[in-house]
């Protein structure tokens, strides 16, 4: 039954597609039936599937969703609608400033501008991770831009659903597009670091699986690599000293129960010296996210540095595959109560996804939410902020009205005259809030000045000034204050 309904939806979006064709020259349906792989691969259900095979052809088509309801249900029907509608986010948020300034989060955001269903952005993410792995197809700008903007939402957002694995696909080769230079450096002294750990690592493997065997455990031990682009991000953070980031390689012990988990670390303690202060119980405290596993880092006998991560098969699974992971384990069961609305079905680390779709349909139906429940602290090293239109601008914390100015665009930057922060005169001075929406005031002329420096936190908008005042004294020397000396 399920084969039937998947293989008459491989048909009629075939048919759809029918002389349609990739930049790559494939023709257009390699790519739903790439998507369809990569949602099978998470073990998504029927509905996520077949909405993933069909999941272009409203938008580019002349299938109508009226066609898709007829022929596969109303399910299907609203997660192509959703997909569809978040390809158009931006006229989908002008429809949800009525829901300002309640909604700060970026993911209620696009739950609510998408119809309050995870699967969308699911099938979003394969969508994005194919189009990914094809990136090298498309002209270079379009490259550059679709990397970014992978890096800046879909990565934060797959580690948001805890998809560890699409996290780092993702985020590993929008970065070799963004910043190929660095890509190659770093994956080049992974390696060389890694080579250079081989033999090191082999012990510590023989001496940790002689003692766990010894105690009768039961254990899975491999060794983990770090992505090139959390080590780029780690790097930003300790001053680009690789000799203070102890988890460039890593051991994980995977085992059969939490109890288990405890006793492996006790183990691991009573082989190798514990560093102080670097013991996360992460299975006791899940991440917000739901990652849940027990990292230690220890000094072994012949002085090496190692993190061990140990957790549980099922933890391992939802580390790697997030939310897709609990459609997995509860296949048809959550299927049904997910469609009933019903929740006690989904592991509780990831209990919030389901109070988050709540939320969004609640404030799409127009009811008051108490938001200060939910546990929405996403991105905590960055903000969101709003134009009054209702865009999304994510800025570093700290970011002050300036840099906001500037990442809109820096002919806005040269010419602000003041700024209203939640419809209300405000000083250059103060601080973005996440969830703020930040109207810039502009003049005719440019008052861009010196000044300006300590009104300004990111690299960006310091560039663009530095660019704005060069060129300033040049054409009018006598009018434009002599540039700062440090
Ligand atoms: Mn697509």
């Amino acid at each position: 039954m399920g084969k039937r309904r998947i293989d008459k939806a491989i048909k009629i979006a075939t048919e759809a597609h029918e002389g349609q064709f990739r930049k790559s020259g494939d023709p257009y349906i390699v790519h739903p039936l790439a998507v369809m792989k990569i949602l099978e691969d998470w073990h998504m259900d029927e509905n996520t599937i077949i909405a993933g095979v069909l999941h272009d052809t409203v938008e580019d088509t002349k299938l109508t969703l009226k066609d898709i309801e007829a022929e596969f249900g109303e399910d299907v029907a609203r997660l192509v609608d959703g997909v569809t509608k978040l390809g158009k986010v931006r006229s989908g948020m002008k429809d949800i400033d009525t829901y300002l300034p309640q909604t700060r989060d970026n993911l209620l955001r696009l739950l609510i501008a998408t119809g309050s269903d995870i699967r969308v952005l699911i099938i979003k993410l394969a969508d994005r991770l194919h189009n990914l792995r094809t990136l090298s197809a498309l002209p270079p700008d379009k490259q550059k831009k679709i990397a970014k903007e992978s890096l800046e939402v879909f990565a934060p957002l797959a580690d948001r659903l805890n998809m560890g694995r699409l996290r780092v696909e993702m985020s590993d080769i929008a970065f070799s597009y963004v910043n190929p230079k660095r890509y190659n450096e770093l994956k080049e002294l992974i390696e060389e670091r890694n080579r250079s750990a081989e033999k090191t690592l082999l012990k510590i493997k023989a001496e940790v699986s002689e003692l766990l065997e010894s105690e009768g455990i039961k254990f899975e031990l491999s060794g983990r690599i770090k992505s090139v682009y959390s080590l780029h991000k780690k790097l930003a953070k300790y001053d680009q000293n690789i000799d203070a980031i102890y988890d460039l390689t890593a051991m994980r012990v995977i085992v059969d129960d939490i109890t288990t988990c405890y006793l492996v670390l006790g183990l691991i303690h009573s082989l190798y010296t514990p560093m102080a202060g670097r013991i996360k119980d992460y299975i006791a405290m899940p991440k917000q996210n739901g990652y849940q596993s027990i990292h230690t880092t220890v000094i072994t006998k012949d002085k090496k540095i190692i993190e061990f991560q140990i957790r549980t098969r099922e933890m391992h699974d939802y580390a790697e595959h997030g939310l897709a992971a609990s459609f997995y384990y509860n296949e048809q069961k959550l299927t049904e109560s997910y469609k009933q609305g019903k929740i006690q079905h989904l592991p509780t680390n990831l209990l919030w996804i389901m109070e988050l779709q709540q939320a969004a349909s609640q404030l799409r139906a127009g009811k008051k939410v108490d938001l200060n429940k939910l546990k929405l602290n996403l991105f905590s090293d960055k903000i969101f902020v709003y134009t009054p239109k209702g865009d999304i601008v994510d800025l570093p914390n700290g970011s002050l009205p300036l840099d906001f100015a500037y990442r809109l665009h820096s002919e806005i930057g040269e010419r602000v005259t003041g700024v209203k922060i939640n419809g209300k005169m405000s000083s250059l001075n103060t601080k973005l809030q996440h969830g703020d929406v930040v109207e810039i005031l502009t003049g005719k002329a440019q008052t861009a000045k010196p000044t300006w420096f300590e009104k300004i936190i990111t690299p960006h908008a310091r560039n663009k000034l530095k660019q704005q005042l060069g060129r300033a004294s040049e054409i009018i020397p006598k009018m434009t204050p002599p540039k700062p000396k440090k």
